[in-house]
């Protein structure tokens, strides 16, 4: 087996980057703490915690409608975050990028609001097997109310979707093509850019949901040519409640607004009212001030790490951690495509997931077991539940075997 310091990238000092991370020097039941589910959720650096307690210290107001001290300050921090976001996700402008809550939101802007103006009855919306929740419900929901239909993508036996079955499904009746760049349950890299290209031949607008990949790689939205992109702040170490859609301004424009309510407008009578510029036509209310201004600092902090030695590091972790879970026997990966993110899920014949995580737990493992709210992708590979791993820039080659030992462990427990 390969050493830490073997499969770290040149100028990638994990050690050093755990120091960055508060949460993870504590022990959990007695075990030093092994945190395995940043697909879940990922944890904060000081960066990123500082920079939400320093707007509730020294600059908390509210944004864009006051001439004050703090209200300037609290706005132009605020919108720095959609500049940055510009460059993390190589949009054209930053008003091409709409803060929405997460990922989930930010597909429900899209279904409601593109697909009530576009969608009619006989329609048909095309995703995929691999699917999360949030990016199956919104469009079956909207395709009850429209009478349209929803077709999916199948894949193969390794989790991988297979296009010559997609490129079937392409017709004249498709007007969106809605997939994730990786999955959370498998951890497959979609071709997500040679999906885009298909759609946009048959005539078809492509929702990537981009949860799962923003926080492991690149995302250049141009050089994908997504319509739609959208991603979660507390999977990129930044916190909850905070999320960017990004939609071409063509699209956006044409679009009618998803809420109503302050800041979205520009005047309002009660006989009519129209409407603000992009991004604002989309965001009504007080957003999540603190969480954009801490999402700021978290796209700095992966920034300045370095994304492609991020996903250069995550890729070794996870060769390493598929070999060393390959020791276990009765051990099955669900989830083993060729282009894949630094998620290990699988199932060992005869214990059920939930034994797994909870004697894990006890070691102090943090894993998720359960459908990870892909129930499809459970019933595909005929599983209730998978245990899954998920990996971050935090984690090291020592955790993958403690977790490895750990399962030995619940071997010995269950059998
Ligand atoms: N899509 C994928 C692939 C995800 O992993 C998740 C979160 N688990 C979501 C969408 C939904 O993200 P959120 O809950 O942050 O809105």
């Amino acid at each position: 087996m390969s050493t830490l310091s073997s499969v770290a990238p040149a100028g990638f000092d994990v050690e050093k980057i755990r120091e960055d991370f508060p949460v993870l020097k504590q022990k959990v039941h007695g075990m030093p703490l092994v945190y395995l589910d940043s697909a879940a959720t990922a944890q904060k650096p000081f960066a990123v915690i500082d920079a939400i307690r320093r707007f509730h210290e020294v600059d908390c107001a509210n944004i864009h409608r006051g001439v004050h001290e703090l209200s300037q300050r609290s706005t132009a921090a605020y919108e720095e975050t959609r500049s940055k976001a510009k460059r993390f996700l190589n949009s054209r402008t930053k008003n091409e990028l709409i803060f929405v809550r997460g990922t989930t939101e930010g597909i429900n802007l899209v279904s409601s609001s593109w697909g009530r103006k576009n969608v009619k009855a006989g329609d048909e919306i095309i995703i995929s097997a691999m699917e999360h929740h949030s990016n199956i419900v919104p469009w079956q929901m909207l395709c009850e109310e429209k009478e349209a239909k929803l077709r999916v993508i199948p894949m193969n036996d390794r989790g991988e979707l297979i296009l010559e079955e997609y490129e079937k499904l392409l017709g004249p009746r498709t007007r969106m093509v809605a997939v994730a760049h990786v999955s959370n349950a498998l951890g497959t890299i979609n071709p997500v850019r040679q999906i885009i290209e298909m759609a946009h031949r048959a005539g078809a607008l492509t929702l990537i949901d981009g949860a799962q990949a923003a926080p492991h790689m690149r995302v250049d939205v141009q050089a994908l040519d997504a319509d739609f992109y959208t991603m979660s702040g507390h999977k990129v170490f930044g916190p909850t409640g905070i999320g960017i859609l990004y939609g071409k301004t063509k699209l956006l424009n044409a679009m009618p607004p998803y809420q109503g309510g302050g800041d979205m407008i520009r005047t309002v009578t009660f006989e009519k009212t129209t409407y603000n510029d992009l991004p604002y036509k989309f965001e009504a209310g007080t957003p999540n001030i603190a969480g954009g201004i801490g999402l700021g600092a978290a796209l700095d902090y992966m920034t300045q790490i370095g994304i492609d030695r991020i996903s250069a590091y995550e890729h070794e972790l996870l060769l390493y951690g598929t070999e060393a879970l390959s020791e276990i026997p009765g051990l099955k990966l669900i989830g083993t495509a060729r282009e894949k993110a630094a998620v290990l899920s699988f199932v060992i014949e005869g214990i059920h997931p939930h034994d797994i995580g909870t004697v894990l737990d006890r070691q102090g493992i943090a894993v998720r077991t359960g459908h990870h709210c892909a129930q499809p992708v459970m019933d595909w590979f005929h599983v209730p539940a998978t245990t899954r791993a998920s990996l971050a820039l935090y984690n090291t080659t020592a955790e993958i075997d403690a977790l490895v030992d750990g399962l030995k462990k619940v071997k010995e427990m269950f059998s």
